[in-house]
């Protein structure tokens, strides 16, 4: 008998079909006769329209306030899942984060987990009952209402599944895993179907949004095993262990959107000091995620490499960007990682290109030499 702590995303909560869905699978999880505790993150856009909400009446609402709010999205579908459990003939129990022991700095909207109490958790395991969580949330060492940051559910999962010894955690999404790049925008993109901590992490930083990247450092630092699914399939998807990599030459690109770029003073020898630079003709430029679409009109890429310098990455990438009509706003390589700047209509394209001319080179795992 295995402890299995297993999240669902909020796409894959969306209705309440799929909640059903969701309770079957862990249903048949049980009767395998493992011990089971589910994660679970708030319907899907439910918490966009929380902040879209706060903002109408209040331009910079209090952040204490926003946890407050924010933490019931998780709620909900925590509930709702216990329901549809036991309606499955299923023994399931839903605790917020605070009930499951989860405690927190005090820093509202990015809290940071300091313990992990799972004093009840625990319990309800011996009782034989599914423990269903509110991911994304936890109670501040001042026992307010904290949350974990977007995408913070994962980290929930990771940190209970750390706590109580779990064999495995398992994040489920709406894609089959992590990719070589975005399944949805590159046809071609590969699975990558196991990789290690550090490399899941550069990908996660680089904006791969199918994991968090604070929850992808936290299971490294943590040896947690993890997977990554589709909630409708029995896949394996990918697996993050502290196994070497052994990728070719690149693991892929990733990709963040809502850039905004601002000139920056910095002697060149320091530039090295400060995460967030791209090099433009000459000038540094600072690179920060924008509130505004107006402002954010650009986008964010990371090729992670498998090692530092790449012989003749720089001129592929610049030269098939060229080829493409793509300009690039900035440029530079930083250890294993290349970032560079486009214009965000140009992304989806840029992708697209890099990950041709990547594959045509032989620097990418190709699909199906699995
Ligand atoms: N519901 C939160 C968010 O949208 C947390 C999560 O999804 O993990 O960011
Ligand atoms: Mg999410």
């Amino acid at each position: 008998m295995s402890r299995i702590v297993r999240k669902y995303g909020g796409s894959s909560l969306r209705q309440p079909e799929q909640i059903k869905l969701v309770a079957k699978h862990i249903a048949d999880l049980k009767k395998e006769g493992n011990d089971v505790v589910v994660v679970v993150s708030a319907m899907a856009a439910t918490t966009d329209e929380f902040i879209s909400l706060a903002n109408t009446l209040h331009p910079n609402p209090p952040k204490r306030e926003m946890d407050m709010l924010l933490s019931v999205g998780e709620r909900i579908s925590c509930s709702l899942l216990a329901m549809a459990l036991d309606a499955e003939g299923v023994k399931a129990v839903s605790y917020t984060g605070s009930q499951v022991g989860i405690i927190t700095d005090t820093a509202h909207g990015e809290a940071h987990i300091v313990d992990v109490r799972p004093v009840r958790l625990l319990e309800a395991l011996e009782n034989d009952q599914v423990v269903v969580v509110a991911g994304f949330q936890g109670v501040s060492i001042h026992k307010e209402i904290t949350t974990l940051g977007r995408g913070g559910s994962d980290l929930t999962a990771i940190a209970l599944a750390k706590a109580i010894g779990a064999e495995r955690c398992e994040l489920m999404k709406d894609v089959d895993g992590m990719f070589t790049a975005d399944p949805h925008i590159v046809e071609q993109a590969q699975l990558l179907s196991e990789i290690d901590y550090e490399t899941a992490q550069r990908m996660a930083r680089g904006g791969s949004s199918v994991l968090q990247s604070e929850a992808a450092r936290l299971a490294g630092e943590q040896q947690v095993p993890l997977r990554i699914g589709r909630t409708t399939t029995d896949k394996v998807g990918t697996i993050i262990t502290n196994r070497p990599y052994g990728c070719p030459t690149i693991v892929g690109i990733a990709r963040r959107d809502g850039l905004k770029l601002t000139r920056q003073d910095v002697e060149p020898e320091n530039a090295y000091k400060l995460e967030r630079l791209i090099h433009s003709d000459g000038t540094w430029l600072c690179w920060e995620v924008s509130a505004s679409k107006e402002e954010g009109i650009y986008s964010g890429l990371t090729i992670v490499q498998a090692r530092e310098n790449t012989p003749g990455l720089h001129r592929c990438v610049t030269v098939t960007l060229f080829d493409a009509n793509i300009p690039v706003a900035g440029i530079v390589s930083a250890g294993a990682e290349l970032w560079l700047a486009v214009p965000r209509d140009q992304a989806d394209e840029a992708v697209r290109v890099l990950h041709a001319a990547f594959l045509e080179k032989g620097w990418l795992a190709r699909k199906n030499e699995e």
